[in-house]
């Protein structure tokens, strides 16, 4: 920089010196500048800043002020007095900013907290990585004694939408409440149970008795029910659920497995000839018959009597799917005597479950009908839509799966008809047209979503989850229809 020293040894400047010398300078930084840019790391170019500004010599850096100075001389001197006030405002603005911005203690003390933070979990990150690698050779050299046990904290936390119990640390997120007397309030959130109040479901109707007693204690009878629980279900379901069943080899607590799909099948209202009633065909004949006909069975011979008869006066007074049944044979026998008084042929008379409880306008139409069913002639009455359940007097005598007919897994009435000890009021499970609560990305409820919700623990009594070895088979039943 020969004219740095010139201009210190005659410490005079003139203009185009001065001009020269401060272009010289600024085409320098901007080298510098540009080449620190280029390392496309700020902490690097800082770096590089302050090693630059330190080798400036001591000329170097006087003449920098002086034409600093004079620069700053010559722009006031350009300025009218209005342009003056406003920038005199501007810089006293600027520093009430930085003012306001706290002081420099504060904001090293919160960058020092930031920097901890993020020390400590980089620290906790390493640990639960350790932790992991030690876990992995412990399990590969089965070696157990180093495995360390997880603690997930105690099932205390409710979710604020659906009051469903979770553990500690099975959520660290948090929302704010708004109430409406104005108080607010930071709620946990948690997606397993209702996705954040995206899903609510109508909760089943209370769980009656005597399922509750023997649901909950412990007396002989309750013990008979729930150790032969999923015999007493298939006793009474209206449909039949077929899989094979495989068991794990060797002792240990009870296991419901299966190997392979599970299908769900209903029948018609009567059994090809020569062939024992079952399911829904059993409803039609009176109590006493029907639970003879059950405990007839070869899987139902430790089942108590008394179990039997509760039950099936239970389902006679509450059940809509039995008096449905009760129903449909009722129509078939009239048109029996209709045909015979009349000497005309005997028209063919069918029951659709129907999909949609609430608005099904065939019902006018119907020859009779009930909350969960409408019975058709052939002559009389709309023609059911896909969704629904055709149950027909009697099969084709060229039938060759002899009346069964396979139940589509998206049938609302499907647990219904094949967990009547789970759902004994008839309440319909999941179906395609379930919406959820708030707007969110997807206006349906999925089948995995129902079951989050129907499964969560909550301080209400959950029968589907305190049933026991038929618990078991409606979760692997859930598990199945959801694709597994
Ligand atoms: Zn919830």
């Amino acid at each position: 920089m020969p004219h740095a020293s010139i201009v210190i040894n005659q410490c005079t400047l003139d203009d185009h010196k001065l001009q020269v010398l401060t272009m010289d300078l600024n085409s320098n930084r901007l080298q510098n500048t540009s080449t620190a840019s280029s390392l496309n790391n700020r902490e690097a170019r800082n770096a590089y800043q302050r090693q630059w500004r330190a080798r400036r010599t001591e000329a170097q850096k006087a003449l920098r002020r002086q034409a600093d100075a004079s620069y700053r001389e010559q722009r006031t001197a350009s300025l009218n007095e209005e342009q003056r006030v406003l920038r005199r405002e501007t810089n006293a603005q600027r520093q009430r900013n930085v003012r306001a911005a706290g002081v420099s203690s504060q904001r090293m003390a919160l960058n020092a907290a930031q920097q901890r933070t993020y020390t400590q979990r980089r620290i906790n990150d390493q640990i639960a990585r350790n932790n992991l690698q030690i876990q992995a050779e412990s399990v590969a050299n089965d070696d157990e004694s180093t495995v360390l046990e997880h603690y997930c904290g105690k099932l205390e936390d409710q979710c604020y939408e659906c009051k469903a119990l979770h553990f500690t640390s099975e959520s660290s997120n948090f929302k704010t409440i708004y109430d409406v007397n104005g108080g607010i309030a930071r709620v946990k959130t948690f997606t397993k149970c209702c996705k954040n109040g995206q899903i609510k479901l109508d909760e089943l109707p209370h769980y009656p008795e005597p399922f509750l007693t023997w649901m909950k204690n412990e007396d002989a009878m309750a013990k008979n029910f729930m150790e032969n629980i999923r015999a007493v279900n298939s006793s009474f379901a209206f449909a039949s659920m077929g899989a094979n069943i495989k068991p794990p080899p060797g002792y240990g607590p009870y296991c419901f497995r299966i190997h392979g799909q599970i299908y769900h099948r209903a029948s018609t209202l009567h059994p090809p000839a020569g062939n024992d009633r079952q399911y829904g065909q059993l409803y039609i004949l009176d109590t006493e018959q029907a639970n003879a006909e059950r405990a007839n069975h070869s899987s139902n011979g430790a089942i108590d009597s008394s179990v039997f008869q509760l039950i099936a006066d239970f389902m006679e007074r509450n059940n809509p799917i039995t008096q449905a049944y009760k129903m449909l044979y009722q129509v078939e026998q009239e048109s029996i005597h209709e045909a015979q008084a009349n000497g005309i042929q005997v028209k063919e008379v069918t029951m659709a479950i129907v999909h949609d409880r609430k608005s099904d306008p065939r019902r006018h139409n119907a020859a009779t009908a009930n909350e969960v069913a409408v019975v058709f002639t052939n002559k009389d009455g709309l023609p059911p839509t896909n969704w629904d359940l055709l149950i027909h007097a009697k099969c084709a005598p060229d039938d060759q799966s002899k009346g069964m007919q396979r139940i589509d897994v998206t049938h609302k009435n499907l647990e219904a008809l094949t967990y009547p000890i789970l759902f004994p009021y008839g309440d319909q499970g999941w179906g395609v047209d379930l919406l959820r609560n708030k707007t969110g990305t997807r206006s349906r409820i999925s089948q995995m979503e129902y079951y989050s919700y129907r499964l969560a623990i909550r301080e209400n009594f959950n029968a589907l989850l305190s049933a026991g070895k038929l618990t078991q088979q409606y979760f692997v039943d859930a598990y199945v229809k959801n694709g597994g």
